[in-house]
């Protein structure tokens, strides 16, 4: 069974009023283009709608910031989450990411911490400050704190005790960085194995100490300690970063990690529609689950908003078959946006009680056809969906939904309309 099914959001991508100005497609730690309502009202419609359609909890990465009404936002959104039943999770960087508090005037933001103590910053091979610039869509550079040095942890776990004693969230999702990690002389000398742009040996130093500050205020906090990996081992001598396989030491590393969290797993490469390979290796056992997620139907990686229950439903019989027992997905789209809808919809039907096997046609049947005009509709959308990739293909598919459109009325008509007007964006591309 899949317990735990969560979507993943940056706070300025998320886009839940379907007509809303200012919002980013994709990227990170960019701007939030809007005020405290506006964030409350986006999140608010988001945990409420996950609510009523059984996802369990939404990851907000930038939760905290000045911007956009900081502590009083963050806890009036736990407000609405209560209510809904949802847990409502921070994203919080250990050593990167702007730390507790993402922008703002906090001392619980990393980057005041670094500004007031320039001495721990984490240092590059050459000694420079590590500030990293993300490529794409990522206009503000993370600044990272040296993980070996005593003030830096202890100033994260007080971070994060302060945090659950002043929000009264249901969780974290932490992470160590995975844009480089700090190669000072005490980094060097106390890690045991091979760095990449992460480093295992920071998550086992870090994250049994992260969750226990976490769990000394709310003992029944939800800890979900990102990996950044797939757990498929990798034995040709390198060391894998984002999204790639596990090194040999990654194991004995994980079995540092806490076993009242969960862990989370990265699967976009080690799964459709990128590379959909059979794993041969099982979730570890003892934690409180083990989290696969994807960047599926985002403009990371891949297309933004795009009909994916076909390639979620393949990820989560791989995930059933191997021990995994959450799925986490973007979030950031309003369900207007019927590749998002049917997403999302997915998420909360596979493995479950009423689809267990995680069956794409049984989905179909059951929760997409009343949405799209019967059972035989709905595989025609996915199949028509599909045709973004085959350039000859776009004009037939969009005469055929605008078919369907005008055949139907209502929110059935309105989501084919959203497929023939998605589909349009390749055709008009396609003719330069
Ligand atoms: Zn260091």
């Amino acid at each position: 069974m899949i317990n735990l099914r969560l979507l993943w959001t940056w706070d300025h991508c998320a886009q839940w009023t379907a007509a809303r100005a200012g919002v980013h497609d994709w990227g990170a730690s960019n701007e939030f283009s809007g005020n405290a309502e506006d964030f409350v009202r986006e999140y608010s419609l988001l945990l409420r709608w996950c609510g009523q359609h059984g996802i369990d909890g939404v990851v907000v990465w930038g939760l905290l910031r000045d911007g956009h009404g900081g502590v009083e936002a963050a806890k009036r959104l736990c407000e609405v989450a209560d209510a809904a039943g949802v847990k409502l999770l921070a994203g919080v960087g250990l050593n990167a990411y702007g730390g507790v508090y993402y922008e703002g005037a906090s001392e619980w933001s990393l980057d005041q911490h670094l500004n007031k103590y320039p001495e721990l910053y984490a240092r590059r091979a050459d000694g420079q400050r590590h500030i990293f610039q993300m490529p794409g869509n990522a206009p503000q550079p993370f600044r990272h704190a040296c993980p070996s040095r005593p003030e830096n942890m202890e100033y994260c776990l007080d971070g994060l005790r302060w945090l659950m004693e002043t929000v009264p969230l249901a969780g974290v999702q932490v992470e160590s960085g995975d844009t480089y990690v700090c190669e000072c002389s005490l980094c060097r000398e106390r890690r045991q194995n091979p760095i990449s742009s992460q480093s295992w040996d920071d998550m086992a130093m870090f994250y049994g100490p992260a969750a226990e500050a976490v769990w000394s205020v709310r003992p029944g906090a939800t800890v979900i300690l990102e990996t950044y990996s797939h757990p498929q081992p990798v034995a040709d001598g390198t060391t894998p970063g984002f999204g790639g396989g596990s090194p040999p030491w990654a194991p004995e590393c994980v079995a540092q990690f806490p076993r009242g969290a969960y862990v989370q797993w990265v699967a976009d490469y080690f799964s459709a529609p990128r590379n959909p390979v059979p794993w041969t290796t099982r979730a570890p056992e003892g934690f409180a689950g083990n989290i696969m997620r994807a960047h599926l139907a985002t403009w990371w990686m891949a297309r933004g908003e795009e009909v994916a229950v076909d390639w979620l439903a393949l990820l989560a019989q791989q995930s059933l078959a191997h021990g995994f027992d959450g799925l986490s997905i973007f979030g950031e789209k309003s369900p207007f946006r019927t590749g998002c809808e049917l997403n999302y919809l997915a998420l909360a039907d596979y493995g479950s009680a009423a689809n267990p096997e995680a069956d794409l046609a049984s989905f179909l049947t059951r929760v997409a056809a009343p949405l799209l005009g019967g059972p035989e509709r709905a595989m025609e959308y996915l199949r028509l969906a599909r045709c973004i990739a085959v350039p000859a293909d776009l004009e037939g598919a969009m005469a055929q939904a605008r078919r369907q459109a005008a055949q139907l009325s209502g929110r059935q008509a309105d989501r084919w309309t959203w497929l023939a007007w998605y589909l349009s964006r390749w055709a008009y591309d396609a003719q330069g």
